[in-house]
């Protein structure tokens, strides 16, 4: 699962978090589980898939790098055992997608009417080249932050955070804050790396905004210099291409008019930290891989279904989404015979918040499909953190955001081991993830078998 919005900058200085939430509630009713049909998943499926996928070998399965790739060729070796075909018109089972990563080597470039600044430091990085003119921002309050296509901003009171958020979206390029003791801690809480967006080569951004911080002395100095023009190049910018990968696998259904079903979980985490931590990534994803692999085990066993299943296992998601945006714009079916995605994530783990042995699912009033899974046995229950926009914050939003009726499960969004080295498999409760898997495989038969066509509900369809 993805952090909200541009991340790590505003996340530094939040002030809340979901476990407050949770540690107030009261507790459920256990609500009992569907009854074994003719398929038992066994938990050491479970956690075999999870031990690799999980284990020091693959490192933590990095976004785009190799550790993710052996992942995913393990997923597409399990989908070929399992039986499925590679995706219609595919010739393999992975989909490989260029990712271009930007880092910056050096220091970035600052002229303010026309003479060289010394010192400067990029926070966050929207263009190559910016040029405007300066305005100047004396005040504490947010609210009376001017617009302008370069904001010199004085304040050491009004949080790097709160500025940033001022300003965004209101046309300007280039923010210059003065530094202070909150710009220092913003700096170390980002790693000391300038925060450059990742992005699918096949879709360059536009240009957004950028980020200074400058030593007092020459903040002070470019102050004086207000109205004049000022210009910011990053010389030693640098386009790494990389390569994400995503596993899909395909079982044929009986009738090609039934439309499709899309079963998915991203396969990536966060991989080798800078400083050398690895970050395992158990329940965030290798659970949902687990899952999708065991669904894709019991539902291409016995007889076929009348809709064709796809299985996919996106990468590179922790880095922006991007195996199931490219998913999405070169999908194996038109995504309108799409009738239903469903993606998995983070079911390792239960939130004490939900009703025993279930699981929420995002945005779940927002259609009729989990209502429709969980009437036949599905251990699916409404998103009791729905300020926290979780709907919006995994793959299911490639999909959704074109239309497609997506969501994503989950056993718990934002666990105590969320994006930390202690989440591993030793923190996983591989029970409650069997029987979470165990409850999904009947209504997912039923969907497979049925006319059912899930569809918005009224205001529910993401951009109405
Ligand atoms: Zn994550």
């Amino acid at each position: 699962m993805k952090y909200q919005f541009a991340a790590a900058l505003l996340l530094a200085t939040a002030t809340t978090t979901p476990h407050a939430t949770a540690q107030t509630a009261t507790p459920a009713p256990v609500v009992s589980a569907a009854p074994a049909e003719d398929w038992t998943v066994k938990p050491e499926w479970i956690a075999a898939h999870v031990r690799f996928l999980a284990g020091p070998e693959l490192r933590g399965r990095g976004s785009a790098t190799r550790d993710e790739a052996i992942a995913a060729a393990y997923v597409a070796a399990r989908f070929q055992g399992y039986g499925l075909a590679p995706a219609p018109g595919a010739d393999s089972y992975l989909q490989k997608v260029k990712v271009i990563r930007p880092r910056l080597d050096g220091d970035p470039a600052l002229t303010v009417d026309g003479k060289a600044v010394a010192g400067a430091t990029l926070l966050l990085g929207g263009a190559e080249k910016v040029e405007g003119t300066a305005t100047l921002f004396t005040g504490d309050d947010a609210a009376a932050m001017p617009t302008g296509d370069v904001i010199l901003s004085a304040s050491a009171k009004l949080s790097p955070s709160a500025a940033l958020r001022a300003v965004r979206g209101k046309g300007t390029k280039l923010l210059v804050l003065r530094a202070s003791d909150q710009t220092a801690k913003l700096w170390d809480q980002i790693g000391r790396q300038p925060r450059l967006t990742a992005y699918l080569a096949s879709q360059p951004p536009r240009d957004g905004l950028s980020v200074l911080i400058l030593p007092a002395e020459a903040f002070d100095r470019a102050a004086k210099a207000a109205g004049k023009p000022v210009a910011m190049t990053l010389p030693g910018l640098v386009r790494e291409e990389v390569e994400t990968t995503n596993a899909i696998g395909y079982l044929p259904g009986t009738d090609p008019k039934a439309g499709v079903i899309l079963l998915a979980a991203h396969l990536d985490h966060l991989g080798v930290q800078p400083d050398g931590t690895v970050m395992h990534g158990a329940n965030d994803n290798a659970s949902g891989t687990a899952a999708i692999l065991e669904l894709a085990h019991a539902l291409s066993s016995g007889k076929r279904h009348r809709r064709g299943i796809l299985f996919a296992a996106f990468g590179a998601e922790e880095l922006g989404g991007f195996g199931s945006r490219a998913f999405a714009d070169a999908p194996p079916v038109p995504l309108t015979d799409i009738v239903a995605n469903i993606a998995i994530e983070m079911i390792g783990a239960q939130d004490p918040k939900l009703p025993a042995g279930t699981m929420m699912m995002t945005g779940y009033e927002r259609s009729t499909l989990g209502p429709a899974l969980a009437e036949r046995g599905a251990l699916v229950v409404k998103d009791p953190y729905p300020e926290q926009n979780f709907f919006e914050r995994s793959d299911n939003y490639a999909l959704a955001r074109r239309g497609v009726v997506a969501h994503t499960i989950s056993g718990w969004a934002v666990t105590p081991t969320y994006h930390s080295p202690k989440d591993t498999i030793d923190a996983l409760d591989i029970p409650f993830m069997a029987g979470a898997v165990q409850s999904l495989i009947g209504p997912a038969r039923w969907l497979a078998d049925s006319d059912f066509r899930p569809d918005w509900t009224p205001g529910g369809k993401p951009g109405e």
